[in-house]
């Protein structure tokens, strides 16, 4: 830590040095003109150029600036006197809070009673470095025989939690201060350009990344947005920014809604997102219909299909062969997650497909993986598995020119085409649950709507106040 030291004393030497008193009149000279400017044009002094002029010390991460007292203290004349000074700390490693204060020429005494009254609710052992701020309020020392008196001390551990400890007439007090999380939904909404990605367009927006993340995963089993999305097509969203009491932007919360219109498809997909009764949040279509699918048609996101499901000439045999499965191009050692959750039925080689996986899913739906390096060594014959779970690692084992995974979807025992099957539905949802849903979102709907900027030209067309006023939180 590096702080400027201010004293009385340092003040009048450092005045009576040469380079101050010119870097004075230049400074007079500075303030002569700002003045005739400002006269000139006849227009208020606009607050950015104001702020330069505020005293403002700053070390690499001290902030010191000077407060005046709502109160004047002891008087008018007093007042004048009383100022106090405000310090804002980043804590570095190696810091304690009697470090910071001491280096703040605060008394022994003084560090001790406020320690101990910060120790009745926080370890002080918990100060994290590169996180925690500490702000520090003191008065400055009266004469150059006394110390400066600390006012208050706050150690800000986030944006909505803090402990506050004030120097009041019987001693220190110590509180805890906790600011509840303010939720703001907002609206995005983009149409794909001719050479720019669905991502490239919602940054435009403004849509944070881990939004724009979440978007992808909550489409991920109805759409390949490496070859699904095209020029045209048009995406909308609302999700949660989330706000301390005093407005401090926390971060991004959850994706309350997602739209998806493929113009290739001529369809538009619609996700709500909705708690069900246990607790389970899921996103559903408007007639409640689950978004997650019983398997991923691409397990390995975004890998690049080197081969399609049909009849091709075998890169290895060298004559026609009807491809049974779809072959995604990945480096070795890409990791291979479980297209859905089942049993592991066979793991071990087969002539051809090398080091091979068959996960049977339920009566009907089988998956296998072929060609893999190596397997997961948790996973064996039997072993029960999790959707997305990884079972084994991409390779080029048995007839195989090159590092790929070769996935088939197998439905009653036959091969079908992964990238065309229909899957069913993880979660629908079915009786009191969907009367719940629909409420959810219709909800949703009116909020997304409200949420337009053209709302105010369609809002005197329904009576806004018959929409429960919930609703516009
Ligand atoms: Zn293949």
């Amino acid at each position: 830590m590096r702080r400027i030291k201010i004293t009385h004393q340092n003040i009048k030497k450092y005045i009576a040095k040469p380079h101050f008193q010119v870097f004075l009149a230049s400074f007079s000279v500075c303030l002569l003109l700002f003045f005739i400017i400002s006269k000139q044009s006849g227009s208020n002094i606009p607050p950015r150029i104001q702020d330069a002029f505020d005293p403002i010390i700053s070390t690499t991460n001290t902030v010191k600036k000077n407060i005046v007292p709502k109160t004047p203290i002891n008087g008018i004349f007093g007042s004048m006197f009383s100022n106090i000074n405000e310090y804002t700390i980043s804590v570095k490693s190696g810091d304690s809070i009697a470090s910071i204060l001491s280096s703040l020429d605060i008394s022994y005494n003084e560090i001790l009673d406020v320690s101990k009254s910060i120790t009745s609710i926080f370890n002080l052992s918990d100060l994290r470095p590169d996180n925690d701020k500490i702000i520090v309020r003191v008065k400055p020392a009266t004469s150059k025989d006394s110390k400066p008196e600390l006012s208050s001390l706050e150690i800000i551990k986030s944006p909505i939690y803090k402990i506050v400890s004030t120097k009041t007439d019987t001693g220190f007090k110590t509180v805890e201060s906790k600011s509840s999380v303010n939720t703001e939904l907002v609206r995005g909404e983009g149409v794909i350009e001719k050479g720019a990605s669905l991502t490239q367009v919602a940054v435009q927006q403004g849509i944070p990344y881990n939004v724009i993340d979440k978007f992808y995963e909550i489409f991920s089993f109805d759409v390949d947005f490496e070859r699904d999305i095209y020029p045209g097509d048009k995406f909308q969203i609302m999700y949660e920014q989330l706000y301390s009491d005093n407005g401090e932007y926390l971060g991004s919360g959850n994706v309350i809604f997602a739209s998806l219109y493929l113009n290739s498809r001529r369809s538009e997909f619609r996700l709500f997102r909705y708690e069900n009764q246990k607790g389970t949040v899921g996103y559903y279509d408007e007639n409640g219909k689950g978004a997650s699918k019983t398997l991923k048609k691409t397990p390995i996101n975004g890998a690049r299909i080197s081969s399609k499901y049909g009849n091709r000439k075998h890169p290895v045999l060298g004559y026609s062969k009807a491809h049974k499965g779809v072959d995604f191009a990945a480096p070795t050692g890409t990791p291979i997650p479980a297209a859905g959750s089942g049993k592991v039925v066979f793991r071990g080689w087969i002539n051809g497909y090398g080091n091979y996986i068959k996960i049977r899913h339920n009566g009907t739906y089988s998956t296998a993986y072929a060609h893999m390096s190596r397997f997961k060594s948790d996973v064996k014959t039997g072993t029960q598995v999790k959707q997305g779970q990884i079972i084994g690692y991409v390779g080029s084992t048995g007839l195989s020119t090159g590092p790929h995974l070769h996935y088939e979807i197998i439905k009653d025992g036959i091969q079908v085409n992964p990238l065309s099957v229909k899957l069913p539905s993880i979660q629908n949802l079915s009786g009191n649950e969907i009367a719940k849903f629909t409420s959810v979102r219709d909800k949703i709907n009116i909020q997304f709507a409200v949420l337009d900027k053209n709302f105010s030209q369609f809002a005197t067309l329904i009576d806004v106040n018959a929409i429960d006023s919930d609703m516009l939180k």
